[in-house]
């Protein structure tokens, strides 16, 4: 039985005249991700994106799952594709639905004809394919308000195809319509959150990690690739960029106030980062900062932060309870990596009382006591990257 992919764009279809621009963005992302899995083809018509293959035995079930991370998506459904013949509507949708079906306790049969030369109208085909349904599952009753599987029958111009429940799309914006943005990942359970979130958005992404071997190991480095893999399951490629902070966390420690370690040191990532991120085209940068979680997230604490940098900051973490964030981080997969216990470079040094209300003049006045433009330098310069997916 041939098989397809159906998908209905989400916000997409508020876009009007961009809207061919931002199906093409996701067509695009969607080829790019389908390509490893198998031979495939997009078609754009009518506020849906028909996914076929050539090939008998491309692999639905990871293209299906890989569809269903892709944003700017609503829903997705697996169709059966079959001849505009209402016997055979009939047979593949009792074949291709049985195991839900038998499942079902209710059901409706929804028609969409879209081909307006098909012989019977709307109602009609949900007469017959209902009625057939009925027959053939005898423990199955009809309830249209609230059914258990709705049997869809959409009649388009080259085939009929045929599908029960639509699963839920991963919503959003296609990555790439809204920009590109440098997402600050640490190993923590936050960051990749704030990734996910902004990528959902729209915004493609960069990574920018600050390592400090030899106090920060190997593998430490390791879980953060692993993390980026899992952003980049939703964000698609992530060119991720590793800088060795190790020199300027001991400038940092020798010479600056012990209570003003941790916003100093965020300080100098954030202008570090943002220089990676100008060379690279990014707009903006990300973090998963949310408010009072830390001492350095209070909001006295941000203020500095967001002074270090001209760039815009997203923290779309800002406003959410861990536990919220959490949630999100084990939908998506990133959880049980983010725990592991390695160590992060925040970590390494910090101090036992962090000054939780620091003025921005005082954190200037004490960052001044160094010149860290040429240590600034010498990380963006030495920093190396790698392409995940
Ligand atoms: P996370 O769970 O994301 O690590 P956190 O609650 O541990 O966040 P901090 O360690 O204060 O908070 O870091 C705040 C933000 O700063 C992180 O969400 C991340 O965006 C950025 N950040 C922290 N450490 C690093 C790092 N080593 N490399 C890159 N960015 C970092
Ligand atoms: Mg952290």
């Amino acid at each position: 039985m041939k098989e397809i992919i159906l998908i209905k764009n989400g916000e997409l279809a508020l876009k009007g005249l961009n809207r061919r621009t931002f199906e093409d963005m996701m067509i695009k992302n969607m080829r790019r991700r389908f390509e490893h899995i198998g031979k495939f083809t997009f078609k754009a018509s009518q506020s849906t994106i028909m996914v076929e293959s050539e090939d008998e035995n491309a692999d639905f079930d990871t293209a299906f799952e890989a569809a269903k991370k892709v944003f700017g998506i609503a829903g997705l459904s697996r169709a059966a594709a079959t001849e505009k013949d209402i016997d055979k509507i009939k047979e593949v949708a009792k074949e291709y639905l049985e195991d839900e079906l038998m499942f079902a306790k209710t059901f409706k049969v929804n028609a969409k004809r879209s081909d307006k030369n098909f012989p019977l109208k709307s109602p009609e085909i949900c007469m017959e394919v209902g009625g057939f349904l009925l027959e053939n599952f005898p423990h199955l009753t009809v309830d249209v308000h609230n059914p258990d599987i709705i049997v869809t029958v959409e009649v388009r111009d080259t085939h009929v195809y045929i599908h029960g429940n639509q699963h839920k799309g991963a919503g959003g914006m296609p990555v790439g319509s809204a920009g590109k943005a440098a997402l600050l990942i640490s190993g923590g359970i936050d960051s990749p959150v704030a990734g996910w979130m902004m990528a959902k958005r729209g915004l493609r992404l960069m990574g920018i990690h600050f390592a400090a071997p030899p106090y920060t190991s190997e593998l430490a480095e390791k879980k953060v690739h692993e993390l980026t893999r899992k952003v980049a399951a939703y964000s698609g490629r992530i060119k991720l960029y590793i800088v060795e902070f190790t020199k300027i966390q001991e400038t940092i420690k020798d010479e600056c106030p012990e209570e003003l370690f941790t916003i100093i040191m965020r300080r100098i990532m954030m202008k570090t980062a943002e220089k990676i991120a100008r060379r690279e085209d990014c707009e903006a940068l990300i973090t998963g900062e949310s408010l009072g979680q830390v001492a350095s997230q209070t909001m006295k604490a941000l203020a500095c932060t967001d002074r270090a940098t001209d760039m815009p900051v997203f923290r779309p973490c800002i406003g959410m309870d861990k536990g919220e964030i959490v949630k999100i981080s084990r939908e998506i997969d990133s959880f049980e990596t983010s725990i592991l216990p390695y160590e992060d470079c925040c970590t390494v040094f910090t101090p036992k009382h962090p000054k939780t209300r620091p003025s921005v003049e005082e954190v200037e006045k004490a960052e001044s006591a160094v010149d860290f433009t040429e240590m600034i330098e010498e990380a963006v310069n030495s920093a190396r990257f790698i392409l995940i997916d």
